[in-house]
């Protein structure tokens, strides 16, 4: 059993934390947290021991029970996945590093903080047994998911995709406006070159636009192919692909809204939905651009990947099939 421990218990650390707890080759040792907020109640009430990341004694003065700091974390695990905020991971690159653990980093970061960005169908052997790994960000993995496949099955020779981004997560009560388009001024945006950090001879250009919504990011993605191939084939290639799901406009599935609705249909823990989403009827091939829309649930769509990371760097198992495998039955996702 790994042993994992968790740095920074926000969106995406308490995901991880449970995913964590539903495998049986990991154990969760504990999550810190910086404040006692009513995610720490949350925590404590469904069994994860709690560390402080910094201030111990405002924990206690709220009477929410502490098994220690950090530190003391850090010295009980084999690997700590870090979801600090986005620039805050890499200043803890040292103290992973000293406490002799293996980290994995968010997408938030660099990919230097790392040296090697993971996506599980991509490149899994790339972090086998590393000590250092950044899984890379909810657009990125999203992009990687539907373009790998397209890579192997007739080449790309050239990506243009639209990002129309979530401007903040539900749970955020600033930081979102009710009356904006806000594009991306600095061009092309550093989602391409992010896909490339795992997928480095792809050619790709992205632009992207934020919009007062919180649920999910939609890409609008042409893709030059590098051989013909019609719909049915490329669709055929998605149906075949782990983590990739169809739904249809013609069934009334008009928007991010009825997407959110299924995945709470579906019972998926908080609602999730951690496969990425295309619209099977807004497919289209003309001579060799390929055109789709895909949806991605920004809080949710990482976690399946970083529960694979962490069996590729502790050696648990041997190639993505198998651990993508384990991971997709245990969170439920498409296989
Ligand atoms: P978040 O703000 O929801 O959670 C961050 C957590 O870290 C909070 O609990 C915060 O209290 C804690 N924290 C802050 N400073 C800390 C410190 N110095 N030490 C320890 N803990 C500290 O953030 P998030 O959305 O979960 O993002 C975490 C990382 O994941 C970022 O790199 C982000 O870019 C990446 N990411 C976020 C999303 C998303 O859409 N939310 C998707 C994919 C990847």
């Amino acid at each position: 059993m790994v042993k994992v421990g968790i740095n920074g218990y926000g969106t995406i650390g308490k995901r991880i934390a449970d995913a964590v707890k539903l495998q049986d080759d990991m154990e969760l040792i504990g999550a810190t947290k910086t404040r006692p907020s009513y995610e720490a109640r949350m925590a404590v009430e469904h069994g994860i021991p709690l560390y402080a990341a910094k201030d111990a004694e405002v924990f206690e003065a709220a009477g929410i029970k502490m098994e220690g700091t950090l530190d003391d974390l850090l010295a009980q695990v084999d690997i700590v996945v870090d979801c600090t905020p986005g620039g805050v991971g890499a200043q803890y690159r040292d103290v992973y590093k000293g406490a002799g653990v293996k980290a994995i980093f968010q997408g938030g970061e660099d990919h230097v903080t790392a040296g090697i960005s993971f996506n599980a169908m991509a490149n899994y052997r790339d972090a086998y047994g590393a000590d250092l790994v950044r899984v890379v960000s909810c657009n990125t993995t999203g992009l990687i998911r539907t373009l790998y496949p397209l890579t192997q099955a007739f080449g790309v020779d050239n990506v243009f995709a639209s990002l129309i981004r979530r401007s903040v997560d539900p749970p955020a009560s600033k930081g979102s406006g009710v009356n904006f388009i806000e594009p991306s001024l600095k061009l092309p945006t550093h989602h391409g070159p992010d896909v490339k950090t795992v997928l480095s001879d792809i050619s790709i250009q992205t632009m992207a636009v934020k919009v007062p919504t919180t649920l999910m990011h939609v890409h609008c993605i042409n893709v030059k192919l590098s051989r013909p191939a019609t719909k049915d084939e490329v669709l055929e290639v998605w149906s075949r692909t782990p983590r990739v799901r169809f739904v249809r406009g013609g069934d009334g599935v008009r928007s991010s809204a009825q997407i959110m609705d299924m995945a709470r249909d579906l019972g998926t823990r908080r609602g999730d939905m951690m496969d990425i989403v295309v619209w099977e009827d807004g497919v289209s091939v003309i001579d060799r651009n390929l055109y789709y829309y895909q949806a991605i649930h920004q809080e949710s769509d990482v976690v399946p990947e970083i529960v694979d990371c962490i069996r590729s760097m502790c050696k648990l198992q041997d190639g993505a099939a198998s651990s993508m495998a384990k991971t997709n039955a245990t969170l439920g996702l498409k296989g």
